[in-house]
């Protein structure tokens, strides 16, 4: 991009670790825009210099965001091109920045995103997890209670599951998720993603406290979880199938009448409809 258009929202990811990850089209809008408006003008200050980004700052951020949001959409509609960026990653995403999209979007004004990185879907990308849908749910609420409601109604969701967690709450989390979903359901750990430490580890709930446990480091740092999708039970499912058949046969045959015409109807094995013929026909 060469330019930007007046009056535009730019919505820019910057990196969320490795500053190489900077795109050539967020170094570009940084530069052009007129305003910068950042979750934090200093810890932001270090990247824009290292890309020799000397637009001027502004600061917004959870608290500040509906009076400069009014502010910010003023100077939009003067014509002026602004920029909206967060800490680190992508504005918007369990970060500042959709009070003023949506402000701009009331007023009619142009919202255009510059992509980049984020840690979910940079932890999703190596999940190797099957079943490519997924759920974004961020933070969980600090109030156990809130947590356990909502982590309940989670559970059975045919959905990888992704999560922000800050270090010093991991333990905490990992096991509740444990506790609500089961020792056995597989769990990706990312840790530092893009960094010098940047971790990814495959496991399961159950072991997960372990391997943070295990090292005195993995209490810093920043996580991203990706808890995988409820598996239905296959086996559960095809004796639900073989059982309705099974009953509709028996109501008109013998019991091994209805088992040989079981068999040759769904090819499994004599014994194990046999047996559950038997529990059937057992009043
Ligand atoms: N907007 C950001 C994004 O696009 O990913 C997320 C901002 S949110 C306030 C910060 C949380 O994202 C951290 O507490 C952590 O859970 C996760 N996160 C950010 N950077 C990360 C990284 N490099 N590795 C792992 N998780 C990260």
């Amino acid at each position: 991009m060469n330019h930007t258009p007046p009056g535009t929202l730019f919505v820019v990811a910057t990196p969320i670790g490795h500053r190489a990850d900077a795109s050539q089209r967020m170094i570009s809008t940084l530069q052009q825009v007129s305003l910068i408006a950042a979750e934090d003008t200093r810890h932001s200050q270090p990247l824009l210099s290292h890309y020799d980004i000397t637009t001027p700052l502004c600061s917004l951020h959870e608290h500040n965001e509906h009076s400069q949001s009014q502010q910010l959409v003023d100077k939009l509609l003067k014509g002026e091109s602004i920029a909206v960026i967060s800490d680190a990653g992508t504005p918007g995403i369990s970060d500042p920045g959709q009070v003023l999209v949506q402000l701009a979007h009331q007023h009619h004004i142009p919202v255009s995103p510059i992509p980049g990185a984020n840690a979910a879907i940079s932890l999703m990308s190596v999940t190797g997890f099957k079943n490519g849908r997924f759920l974004f749910i961020g933070f969980l609420p600090t109030k156990t209670q809130e947590r356990a409601t909502l982590l309940k109604e989670l559970k059975e969701e045919p959905y990888t599951l992704l999560f922000y967690e800050a270090p010093h709450r991991i333990k905490e989390t990992l096991s509740t998720l444990c506790d609500v979903f089961g020792e056995d359901r597989s769990i990706v750990i990312g840790r530092e993603l893009t960094k010098l430490f940047e971790e990814v580890h495959s496991t399961t709930l159950g072991e997960a406290i372990i391997w943070v446990s295990d090292n005195p480091n993995r209490r810093k740092g920043e996580y991203v979880l990706a808890v995988e999708a409820y598996q239905v039970d296959q086996r559960t499912l095809d004796e639900t199938r073989h059982d309705k058949l099974i009953t509709e046969l028996l109501s008109k045959l013998s019991l091994s009448d209805a088992v040989k015409l079981a068999v040759n109807i769904t090819g499994e094995k004599k014994n194990f409809l046999y047996d559950r013929a038997l529990r059937l026909a057992t009043p």
